[in-house]
């Protein structure tokens, strides 16, 4: 299972299609994307192949941002419900993750309508509560803080807001989450290998951190708001 994320000039959904065959390795069940166009986000996820993804996306959507999923289903069966990216009961947020998220029957419990929920994934939790934070908290980076601050488990997620379309937020623990630096792009993604078509410079996130990966711009910080500096390394390009 696997992550991936784009956000600058080209093709998103080609570069998220590219990078998650790259991820085929590691074993999965159903994939998506979910990628940004005009003000709308447009979800496109099955069960099965990559190649039964890329038949789904429609070509016609022009996008230069988005995120990707391959699911290896530990929280409800492997379907087209089940698939990633998950949505905000709005449509506000959308969101991918891989992981398991422990406590999300609490989390469900003490802040969630349950009528809300069209999936049987852990994740949609996290979604969920974000949209239910973001007006308290002011602003979606401190409605994903908040959130982040909640799980329990071990997660990598990648966020869109249709409200922030210039940003994309990551978060993880216990599992690998790279940014990949490009010229007027920046991508995310769990191996180096899924984004090597496009860069080798990678930033290796840490857990507690929240980042905002922009066109041109990454900002890594603490869950407390501390600004964190990380140099990128190289990533060795092999056949
Ligand atoms: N726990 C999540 C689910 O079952 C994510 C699984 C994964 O890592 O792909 O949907």
């Amino acid at each position: 299972c696997g992550i991936v994320g784009y956000i600058g000039n080209n093709d998103a959904k080609e570069i998220l299609l590219k990078g998650l065959e790259k991820l085929e390795y590691r074993g999965y069940d159903s994939a998506g994307i979910a990628v940004r166009s005009e003000d709308d986000i447009n979800v496109f996820k099955v069960k099965g192949r990559i190649a039964t993804l890329r038949d789904a996306v429609d070509e016609k959507v022009q996008s230069t941002t988005g995120i990707g999923h391959t699911r290896w289903a530990t929280h409800g069966e492997p379907s087209e419900t089940n698939a990633h990216p998950h949505q905000s009961p709005s449509g506000r947020f959308t969101l991918v993750h891989n992981g398991v998220i422990e406590n999300y029957l609490e989390l469900k419990a003490e802040y969630l309508e349950v009528a809300n929920f069209v999936s049987e994934t852990d994740t949609e939790v996290i979604v969920q509560l974000i949209e239910k934070f973001v007006e308290e908290a002011g602003d979606t980076l401190e409605a994903f803080r908040r959130t982040v601050e909640l799980l329990h488990g071990s997660y990598a997620i990648a966020l869109l807001d249709a409200e922030n379309p210039e940003e994309v937020y990551v978060a993880k623990n216990k599992s690998p989450l790279l940014v990949g630096l490009g010229d007027e792009f920046n991508v995310v993604a769990s191996d180096s290998m899924a984004m090597l078509q496009v860069t080798d410079q990678f930033v290796e996130l840490m857990d507690e951190e929240v980042v905002i990966v922009k066109q041109n711009r990454v900002e890594l910080q603490k869950l407390d708001g501390t600004v964190v500096e990380r140099d990128p390394f190289t990533a060795e390009i092999d056949a």
